[in-house]
């Protein structure tokens, strides 16, 4: 009797722990499948939010007070960067690519050259809507402008960056970001291509540039004005934008100087940079446009050495014109050869110009790229 029981309570404590074992797994596998299926939903969801590509190249942006050099440094990483966005997943799937971390005065048009490559292939992804690019404002809008140029693709391509460091009282890149991205998904800012976002204002690469040195409002694009301005996690088109001069990204970058000229100026700079190797000269003028004469005879000899001389003008609004036809006035050196870049500023000047003689573009297609309006 007594080995019975012993039996039957064994195979009940078998059985219990048997079904012990099992339950807990059903329960789990319940639980397993409720998670399963909260994680597909998130998934789910998250890939029904567009998808975003954040590509951090440094700047003021990601650059804080640094206890050893007493200055903002770069310093923060482009994951931080985006982790310091509230709200940003609930706007769009976002990956982050850090291309660099160095303050745009640093910048290189051979870094740009790759930066608009990777950018490039991240937009011929058919899932990808639009790229932010985050960099320093010193050279952002000659950055801007590069890619301007050279992407193939037309998705949006939103530069951004601060004016206050992430150590500052009120840094101001998170919110840029945020509007960043909320531009980049925007159906009304889709044919504005590349362009400058800061402080709620959209400018085009073609046209914006920095215009003070500390404030927020840094960036205008004067006579042409604002594309756009964000408000409300929401795009405010003001108006269309020109449609960008495209050429080739070129393997190779010509060598082009950028060299501005003053009151006694005798042209040695200029002839300088044609004894080593210059291909194109940008000449920042003064006025309309014009040169004094040692600077017109500097001129002379380099095209006579065949470097491409464009003229630009140090004045914030208007447009370089022939008016004047003393030696060494707009007219003249319009004569004499020089191309007159219009109303673009001499440091997108200097890039037009380079990307045209890597891409083997003769003085007349020069002449007609810088008149693209
Ligand atoms: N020096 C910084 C830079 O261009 C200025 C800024 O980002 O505001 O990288």
């Amino acid at each position: 009797m007594k080995n019975k029981i012993i039996s039957i309570s064994m195979i009940t404590i078998s059985v219990l722990y048997v079904a012990n074992c099992y339950a807990p797994a059903k329960k789990s596998k319940k639980m397993r499948h409720i998670i399963t299926q909260a994680e597909g939903k998130k998934q789910k969801k998250a890939r029904e939010l567009p998808k975003v590509v954040v590509v951090t190249t440094g700047g003021t942006i990601a650059e804080k007070e640094s206890k050893k050099t007493g200055g903002a440094v770069p310093a923060e990483s482009g994951q931080a960067l985006v982790q310091a966005v509230h709200g940003l997943d609930k706007l769009a799937e976002i990956h982050v690519i850090q291309f660099s971390n160095i303050d745009s005065s640093h910048m290189t048009p051979k870094m740009w050259q790759k930066l608009s490559a990777k950018v490039d292939e991240i937009l011929q992804e058919p899932e990808v809507k639009g790229v932010v690019v985050t960099h320093g404002t010193d050279t952002m809008s000659e950055g801007a402008y590069f890619l301007d140029i050279t992407l193939t693709s037309s998705k949006p391509v939103v530069f951004v960056g601060a004016m206050r460091d992430v150590s500052d009282l009120s840094p101001d890149g998170p919110a840029n970001i945020y509007n960043a991205v909320v531009q980049v998904i925007s159906e009304e800012a889709k044919n504005f291509g590349v362009t400058v976002t800061l402080n709620q204002y959209i400018n085009s690469a073609r046209y914006v540039r920095k215009t003070e040195t500390t404030n927020v409002q840094t960036f205008n694009s004067g006579e042409d004005g604002y594309l756009g301005y964000i408000a409300m996690g929401k795009v405010h088109k003001f108006h269309e934008r020109i449609p960008a001069l495209k050429l080739p990204l070129p393997e190779k970058l010509a060598h082009v100087a950028l060299l501005k000229t003053y009151a006694g100026d005798d042209g040695s700079f200029i002839r300088y940079a044609v004894d080593h190797g210059a291909q194109g000269i940008v000449v920042e003028a003064v006025g309309a446009g014009n040169v004094n004469p040692q600077v017109f005879a500097a001129i002379k000899y380099a095209m006579s050495k065949k470097v491409v001389v464009a003229i630009a003008t140090r004045v914030f609004n208007g447009a370089v014109y022939p008016i004047y036809g003393d030696v060494g006035g707009g007219k003249a050196l319009e004569d004499a050869g020089a191309i007159l870049v219009g109303d673009m500023i001499s440091p997108k000047a200097r890039l037009l110009l380079m990307l045209a003689l890597s891409n083997n573009a003769s003085v007349e297609d020069i002449k007609n790229y810088f008149k693209f309006r």
